[in-house]
């Protein structure tokens, strides 16, 4: 498994959601995702503010690239989450 392959499994997981309940990115314009276009929160239902793009991974089952759309909180949790992630992946360090 690869390490996008990986994440992407495991932030479905963080997120508590299939990842294929996600929207699919029809295009990969994030200003575009975050400014002009309103999506709700996929961990809390709040209004979004950043939105990542997942995928495309086909290791994961994800062959087109999905939006995660996170209001300012959720996404600073995930950002933690990421980072203790990636920590893990390069060796148990603290
Ligand atoms: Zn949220």
């Amino acid at each position: 498994m690869t390490i996008a392959a990986f994440l992407t499994a495991r932030l479905a997981e963080a997120l508590a959601q299939d990842v294929h309940t996600l929207p699919e990115a029809t295009h990969t314009d994030i200003d575009r995702r975050t400014r002009d276009e309103l999506h709700d929160c996929v961990r809390c239902g709040s209004r979004a503010q950043v939105a990542f793009l997942l995928g495309p991974s086909p290791e994961a089952g994800l062959p087109a690239p999905r939006w995660v759309d996170l209001c300012s909180q959720c996404s600073t949790a995930v950002r933690e989450w990421a980072h203790q992630e990636r920590g893990r992946q390069e060796g148990d360090q603290p």
